[in-house]
């Protein structure tokens, strides 16, 4: 007996393809559909810790590991504390959503969730998926997390500025953390004259998660984070003896690279993979909540899934900001402290969720020395680059 014909097949059960079939599994309009899930992983390694803010209740409440209502910016010409409310800031452990939506999908008789990995996607009407057990399945439509080969090659005009960064979770003897307001960046403390900092997450006085960032394109040594990390932790936190708990490393591109153009009749591109990372933050864990939301509304009503999901205007502004990183790296921590001064912690929220109205945009913008942008704009016109 041949395999079944699904509705959906998700390649890739991440973020973005785990927030997509959690959304379809509660939204009766797609109760009679046959999902496939294909990944190789088995999804239950703590692999990252999500971060992002959101106003009121979320959907993830329940799996936080912790939530936080105020927050730090510290730069050399800049301490200042934030109260973020209405919106929150909160941290769930990847594996404690992949577990939790291991359980609620695999005692669904809709979906079927297998450990393959895809080799191929062809065609369309159905499309036919082709996996490394040699089986074929086939689906009405896929949605693929898998980066496109051109993009690791790198030999294109857009820009790659990599968020990366190695966090370790410490617990310390002594008080030394205040689990009320966590540290966004601290700029004091950098890597030569890279665009690096410090991001505090305090779980309680004496249990922290303290991370060391780049946003540069060249990555570095591992031995780089690690000098750092302990620099930071015995010349800033000051924390005394303190163990280490466990550890995370990632590398997050930033990027105005068109991944959502992988995109085509019977498939669309998703999370990473789609376009869904901010350029301009690294963040996409929420942008995956979001554009689950605008799909579901898309298939339900008849149209392409991918209508909608990305503002033109705003990857525009990310384009010349990642530009800066690029060739000025230097003026990294300048260009943040800037933001950080002249606009409430609300807008700068606002404006990163591209949520914001032209007129509110033009006030972000302005906060910055127009120079940098200037130069980067007149480089990605008239091709001055490398
Ligand atoms: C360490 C780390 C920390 C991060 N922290 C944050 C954060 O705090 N906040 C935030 O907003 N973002 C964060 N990010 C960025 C982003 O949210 C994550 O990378 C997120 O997991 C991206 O979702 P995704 O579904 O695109 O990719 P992933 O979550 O990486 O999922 C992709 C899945 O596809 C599978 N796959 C790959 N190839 C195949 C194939 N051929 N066939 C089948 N399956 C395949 C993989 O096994 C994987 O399970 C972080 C990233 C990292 C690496």
């Amino acid at each position: 007996m041949g395999n079944p014909l699904y509705d959906y097949c998700i390649v890739g059960a991440g973020a973005a393809g785990l927030q997509l079939a959690l959304a379809l599994q509660q939204d009766t309009f797609f109760s009679s559909k046959k999902i496939l899930i294909l990944d190789p992983d088995p999804k239950t390694a703590n692999d990252r810790t999500w971060s992002f803010w959101e106003q009121g209740e979320g959907l993830w409440d329940h799996l936080a590991w912790k939530t936080w209502e105020k927050a730090r910016f510290i730069s050399p010409g800049l301490e200042k504390s934030y109260d973020l409310l209405p919106y929150r800031y909160k941290t769930l452990r990847s594996a404690d959503f992949y577990r939790y939506a291991t359980e609620k999908i695999q005692k669904d008789e809709r979906f079927t969730w297998l450990k393959e990995r895809v080799e191929e996607v062809q065609g369309h009407h159905p499309v036919t998926i082709l996996t490394d057990t040699g089986t074929r399945y086939t689906a009405d439509f896929v949605f693929d997390s898998r980066l496109p080969p051109e993009f690791k090659t790198g030999e294109d005009e857009y820009c790659r500025v990599w968020q990366h960064f190695k966090g370790w979770v410490i617990e310390t003897e002594k008080d030394c953390f205040d689990p009320a307001e966590f540290t966004m960046m601290d700029f004091r403390f950098r890597w030569k004259d890279r665009c690096s900092f410090i991001y505090v997450l305090p779980e309680s006085s004496r249990r922290a998660l303290v991370e060391f960032t780049f946003f540069s394109p060249v990555l570095e040594e591992q031995a780089v984070y690690d000098e750092m990390l302990l620099r930071y932790i015995r010349d800033f936190l000051d924390t005394g003896p303190y163990h280490l708990v466990e550890q995370e490393y990632g590398v997050i591109p930033m990027t105005d690279f068109p991944f959502h153009r992988y995109s085509r009749e019977g498939l669309m591109k998703i999370g990473t993979a789609g376009s869904w990372v901010k350029p301009s933050s690294g963040y996409s864990f929420s942008n995956a909540g979001r554009f689950t939301k605008i799909i579901l509304e898309n298939l339900r009503n008849g149209r392409k899934p991918h209508k909608g999901i990305l503002s033109g205007r705003h990857r525009k502004y990310d384009t010349l900001f990642l530009e800066i990183l690029r060739s000025k790296n230097e003026l990294g921590p300048q260009l943040f402290e800037e933001m950080y001064r002249n606009n409430s912690i609300q807008s700068i929220f606002r404006f990163l969720d591209e949520d914001t109205t032209p007129l509110e945009e033009l006030k972000i913008i302005s906060s910055f020395s127009a120079g940098p942008f200037l130069d980067a704009l007149a480089r990605k016109t008239f091709g001055m680059r490398r």
